[in-house]
């Protein structure tokens, strides 16, 4: 595979790749050992919770490849901290609360520049026109 997600994900694990549906599933869990709070800056390593993440990315050989992230939320170890839970950050593959992954949206961004968006929107699925401008 010569989608750019399989370059970046490091601290990932690749737990399953292979057809779902009409698209191709990629299940990544995150394994570093800990995180740092995004508030006070402290790693943590104790775990309060996983959930799944579904992203968005490019299309792979005629199929799109859609990434099933496993992320974890962490207890910040700082007594007066005042975020008590937080969730790792996807440095390279997502950013917070991004649906699509670093890859795609700079795909987008830049067939969205070189074709304009209606026509860089058929190009670039899945996506609306909107999206590329
Ligand atoms: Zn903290």
């Amino acid at each position: 595979l010569s989608n750019p997600l399989f370059l970046l994900p490091t601290g990932f694990r690749l737990d399953h790749l292979g057809p779902e549906g009409d698209s191709i599933a990629a299940h990544l869990t995150a394994v570093s050992p800990s995180a740092a709070c995004p508030t006070c800056g402290l790693p943590s390593s104790r775990v309060h919770s996983r959930y799944r993440r579904q992203l968005a990315d490019l299309p792979s050989q005629g199929r799109r490849l859609r990434p099933l992230l496993t992320v974890r939320r962490f207890f910040c170890p700082a007594p007066d901290c005042s975020r008590r839970i937080f969730t790792e950050r996807l440095p390279g593959l997502a950013a917070p609360r991004a649906r699509a992954t670093a890859s795609l949206r700079h795909a987008q961004a830049a067939i969205g520049q070189a074709l304009g968006g209606e026509v860089g929107a058929r190009l670039a699925m899945p996506t609306s026109p909107d999206s590329l401008l």
